[in-house]
């Protein structure tokens, strides 16, 4: 019996899927938050290539990855794509579990995948400096890793609470050649502005994307880069779903239902974008989405135009929400502590295509700890939430005594997250009680479009 099922390196897809022309109506446009119209790509030119910009509506289903950038993807790609003997053992599930391993990549997760096609663009476009925001750490480190290859400077404005909670993860951007700096900072306008209103906040993806979008919106040689969201990131995160996809086929399987972590939704996307159009001819498959129970985007939160952050620097977007100013509880997945979700895995979800589920932080380690004692990698905070999920259903299999194949994207390992496992060890984890005020009250503040 099989445990690992691995591609050769030419294996690696010569072309990303793009999920835009399979959605079943038309995207939602973007709204310019200055003027209320539409945005037009123009709009986003001072802090995006034209190159990046074109990916963010293409209608066309597959664009090709650059050589350049399957390249440098053949560090770690094909990443494999394991058969959890151990852990169905140790469930006593009928179930079959694959997981697709995103932590072999140097980073240690999914985001290099579009790190390095993000990086290698705006070298192409004459781009000297790319600003971003972080939050676990994850986003930065991967684009430090990709600046590093193509020689562009790195700025990382990093959520204040994981700056302290992940000082290694600091240490590892410092080495690929980052600035990072923890967020609310006092180098922008925005950052200022809201540490003279709350000077203990923790920070928030929010906060840190406006900070990041301001530096580069002044900055005629700096562009912006974002880890997730937007929808050329789900587009180059599908390197993911292809790989697995031609895994699970030499494996003579097909998934049943598919679990992912979902944060801004990119990982989430690139696992199940490329089984949409199986669905969509009518194979039976489960795409589940699955995020923390303190930010609970898609399961509680409304499909609405809202911004991206906090500052209303970012265009408008049609997304499921919690409010621009939700600033989620202190969560281990800092990852996915974002208010807002991807368009694209928003409008699925709207479409009743893609299905979510929302897990408190002790279960989700409870789980992972399951995981490790059994598979043997320790697995990042966020991706744990991804092993609820698949553990859940392959416990419901047991009980309904009725087999079925279980694919779930492993999106990173948690080597710089010992201090969550060590509070969870110690029982010192918090469960957040549902935010159910705090909600409310953001959601009272969503633009009017339209
Ligand atoms: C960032 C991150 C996530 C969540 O981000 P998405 O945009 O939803 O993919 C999940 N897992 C890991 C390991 C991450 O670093």
């Amino acid at each position: 019996m099989q445990t690992k099922i691995v591609l050769r390196d030419d294996q690696i897809p010569k072309a990303w899927y793009n999920v835009i022309p399979d959605m079943p109506g038309s995207l939602a446009p973007v709204i310019n938050p200055r003027t209320g119209a539409p945005a037009a790509p123009e709009d986003l030119t001072p802090i995006f290539p034209m190159s990046l910009i074109e990916q963010e509506v293409s209608e066309q289903r597959w664009i090709e990855i650059p050589e350049e950038v399957r390249k440098v993807y053949q560090l770690w790609r094909p990443s494999p794509l394991y058969r959890a003997h151990r852990l169905e053992a140790a469930l006593k599930t009928p179930a079959r579990i694959y997981y697709k391993y995103e932590g072999v990549s140097p980073a240690g997760s999914h985001k290099p995948n579009t790190a390095i096609p993000q990086s290698w663009y705006n070298k192409q476009a004459g781009i000297k400096r790319l600003a971003t925001e972080t939050g676990a750490g994850q986003w930065g480190c991967s684009l430090a890793l990709a600046n590093s290859f193509f020689g562009i400077e790195t700025t990382v404005y990093m959520v204040r609470v994981s700056f302290t909670q992940k000082p290694y993860r600091k240490n590892l951007m410092e080495v690929w050649g980052a600035d990072v700096i923890p967020s609310p900072s006092e180098l922008t306008e925005v950052g200022r502005r809201i540490l003279e209103e709350s000077p203990d906040t923790p920070g928030s993806l929010g906060i840190a994307i406006s900070e990041a979008v301001e530096d580069a919106a002044t900055h005629d040689d700096t562009n912006y880069a974002l880890g997730s969201v937007l929808n050329h990131v789900c587009l180059h995160q599908t390197v993911i779903g292809l790989e697995a996809k031609e895994q699970l086929r030499m494996a003579g399987e097909k998934p049943d239902v598919i679990f992912g972590a979902c944060g801004g939704g990119s990982n989430f996307a690139g696992i199940a974008f490329p089984f949409v159009r199986d669905k969509a001819n009518g194979q039976d498959i489960r795409l589940v989405a699955v995020e923390p129970a303190s930010c609970p985007t898609l399961t509680k939160g409304v499909y609405a135009y809202d911004y991206g952050d906090i500052a209303k620097l970012t265009p408008i977007t049609k997304m499921y929400t919690l409010g621009h100013d939700f600033v989620p509880p202190g969560i281990h997945a800092g990852g996915l502590r974002y208010h807002g979700d991807s368009a694209l895995v928003s409008q699925l979800r709207h479409e009743g295509i893609v299905d979510a589920v929302a897990y408190p932080q002790n279960a989700c380690f409870e789980a992972a700890l399951l995981f490790t004692r059994s598979e043997g990698i320790v697995p990042a905070p966020e991706s744990s939430h991804a092993i609820k999920g698949a553990v859940d259903e392959a416990v419901r299999a047991r009980e309904e005594g009725r087999e079925r194949t279980i694919l779930f994207c492993l999106s990173g390992h948690g080597n710089f997250d010992m201090t969550a496992y060590e509070d969870y060890l110690a029982g010192r984890l918090v469960d957040y009680a549902y935010p159910e005020e705090l909600i409310r009250s953001s959601l009272a503040n969503l633009p009017e479009v339209g």
